[in-house]
């Protein structure tokens, strides 16, 4: 897949008419041979042929909404190279990305608006950024300036769920947490101006790290703000290990940092259909990996799929090496299957994708090589998950991003809103083969 142009090429055409000779691709609906009519950035119309004399013709192209990345830390987005994580264990790169938070290179505040800007000229609107607490609760300001600084530097076009990550292994740090978690939600609903643009969640981190009080809160909180909760789970062998026998790479991580955990008090259950349980009253759930669900957990999710969903992230699960993705069994299951890109500590060279920059229109990189692209993602899942068709991919890596962030309404049935007149015209024109 290649991206041709997006809306900014057309920023100085005041009227104009965009037509593909494929037809338009809207994800759940499709008009072919239709034109989309653009007066001064603003959709007026889609109609079967172009209204406006200057008209911009694709041949074989698509136009579709810009993309969503459900799951990513754009914290590390001023890393160079990816973080090691030895022969594929997660323990060892949490290590390993532990150290670089310690690390004189370690600037969230410059890396979260680098990211954030590298999505958007990568063709993305849409983001899930895990963000740390101490961003928002440090000396230099109380969280609400904190939260007006991010919300503020973010590019225009661009939506954020910025969701507070959650880190407690017993109840006073649970306590702690959800103390921060209720003024950081407080602080961003106080930020009118930023509404439609900058928007919270909670991210109980993972279940090696979240006692049942810090869950029990987050679930309760989710539902008194109405506010999306994301958690990794089921990502690793080594975590279902920790579940079932309390043993394994993450407990020694734990005594490595000399952390006494007693993992009895500590875990919820025995398997990740424990937390899906847990979580399934939230508002809104985003699964973040779910590499290792069972058939019955991918089964549960399908039956909620109105409020959660996973969210796929294809290049670290390359750079970590995982077993092949469950995503057929996802798809026809009904599980709702988003797209994340992890971030620069966890993505893999993948050097053998079209190029897509070849014959674009326009001069912006639209590089693959870059590894907060979308499009690297979606690429990666053309290639390596053939069973897949290109509507199942896209809607994936646009609508069903909408939803699962909540950004569109679970009774916008599709995208097509995305083109209604008197929107802003925000929108990619792609090349599908
Ligand atoms: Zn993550």
């Amino acid at each position: 897949m290649k991206i041709l142009a997006d809306s900014r090429t057309f920023q100085n055409a005041g009227s104009y008419s965009i037509s593909t000779e494929a037809g338009f691709f809207f994800p759940s609906a499709s008009i072919s041979n239709g034109a989309l009519n653009v007066i001064d950035g603003v959709i007026d119309s889609v109609s079967p042929k172009p209204l406006f004399d200057k008209v911009f013709l694709f041949e074989n192209a698509c136009i579709i909404p810009r993309f969503v990345n459900t799951h990513t830390h754009l914290e590390a987005s001023n890393l160079r190279e990816p973080i090691s994580c030895g022969a594929g264990l997660l323990s060892e790169w949490i290590t390993g990305l532990l150290a670089f938070r310690q690390s004189a290179a370690y600037n969230p505040e410059n890396a979260i608006v680098t990211g954030a800007n590298e999505l958007y000229e990568t063709g993305t609107s849409g983001i899930g950024d895990v963000v740390l607490p101490s961003f928002f609760f440090n000396e230099n300001a109380d969280v609400l300036q904190n939260v007006k600084k991010i919300a503020c530097s973010l590019p225009t076009g661009i939506k954020t769920r910025c969701f507070l990550e959650l880190i407690a292994l017993n109840d006073a740090m649970a306590e702690t947490r959800l103390n921060e978690a209720k003024r950081f939600l407080d602080a961003v609903f106080q930020c009118a101006e930023y509404g439609k643009t900058f928007m919270a969640g909670l991210s109980p981190h993972a279940p090696y790290t979240v006692s049942p009080k810090l869950l029990e809160g987050v679930v309760e909180l989710s539902r008194a703000y109405r506010v999306p909760v994301t958690i990794h789970l089921a990502e690793t062998e080594e975590e279902l290990q920790l579940l079932q026998t309390h043993s394994g790479p993450f407990c020694e991580m734990m005594r490595r940092f000399d952390v006494d955990v007693n993992w009895n008090q500590t875990l919820l259950g025995k398997r990740p259909i424990d937390y899906l349980a847990a979580l399934a009253d939230c508002e809104r759930v985003v699964i973040a990996h779910g590499n290792y669900l069972d058939d019955a957990e991918i089964r549960f999710l399908a039956k909620r799929r109105d409020n959660m969903s996973v969210a796929f992230c294809p290049v670290p699960h390359k750079f970590f090496g995982r077993r092949r993705y469950p995503l057929r069994q996802m798809f026809d299951c009904g599980v709702r299957v988003t797209l994340g890109v992890d971030g620069r500590a966890s993505w893999s060279y993948i050097s053998d994708d079209v190029n897509a920059c070849s014959d674009s229109a326009t001069p912006q990189n639209f590089s693959i090589a870059n590894p907060l692209s979308m499009l690297k993602t979606v690429n990666v899942l053309l290639r390596d998950y053939p069973e897949i068709s290109i509507n199942e991919i896209l809607e994936t890596a646009t609508y069903h991003g909408n939803v699962a962030l909540g950004f569109t309404d679970i009774s916008a049935k599709s995208c097509c809103d995305t083109f209604s007149p008197g929107n802003a015209a925000d929108f990619l024109v792609i090349r599908t083969n």
